[in-house]
């Protein structure tokens, strides 16, 4: 069995979008200057609706980080990890964490991998399909290039 396949809605639809071309946008706030997500209908910081989704570069730092060993359904590789990254030109994702590029020859999915990931760990965005709609954001370990 497969992975559930994230669902875009008309508010998360432009993130979808973005992440199928190997973009990172996120929901800005001009009112109260805010980046932000999840993508709600108004901003968490002030209510207001007219957010607009802005381009981030995608880089951080993880800020916290848990290892899930068991798989949340069917289709999930355990163990992996999952961090909340502060994104360096604002906003915090949660999102896996994948050290398994971090250039040890490693597969993606062994335990130490999971467990390498470490809170200040600098970060950037990278795209895998999960299928002809869907690209899912990752997190893998930046060597700053
Ligand atoms: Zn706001």
């Amino acid at each position: 069995m497969s992975r559930p396949v994230p669902v875009p809605t008309p508010l998360s639809e432009p993130f979808w979008d973005a992440a199928r071309r190997g973009d990172l946008v996120i929901p800005y706030c001009p009112a109260c200057d805010l980046r932000f997500f999840v993508p709600e209908p108004a901003c968490p910081g002030c209510m207001a609706p007219d957010w607009r989704y802005v381009p981030s570069t995608g880089r951080g730092t993880v800020y916290s980080v848990t290892v899930v060993h068991r798989a949340p359904g069917p289709g999930f590789d355990t163990p992996f990890a999952l961090a909340v990254i502060d994104l360096d030109d604002g906003g915090t994702l949660l999102s896996h964490v994948d050290a398994g590029d971090a250039g040890d020859g490693g597969d993606a999915g062994d335990a130490g991998d999971a467990a390498d990931v470490a809170i200040g760990l600098r970060v950037r965005v990278d795209f895998r399909p999960l299928t002809d709609e869907i690209t899912l954001p990752y997190f893998v370990p930046d060597a700053g290039d």
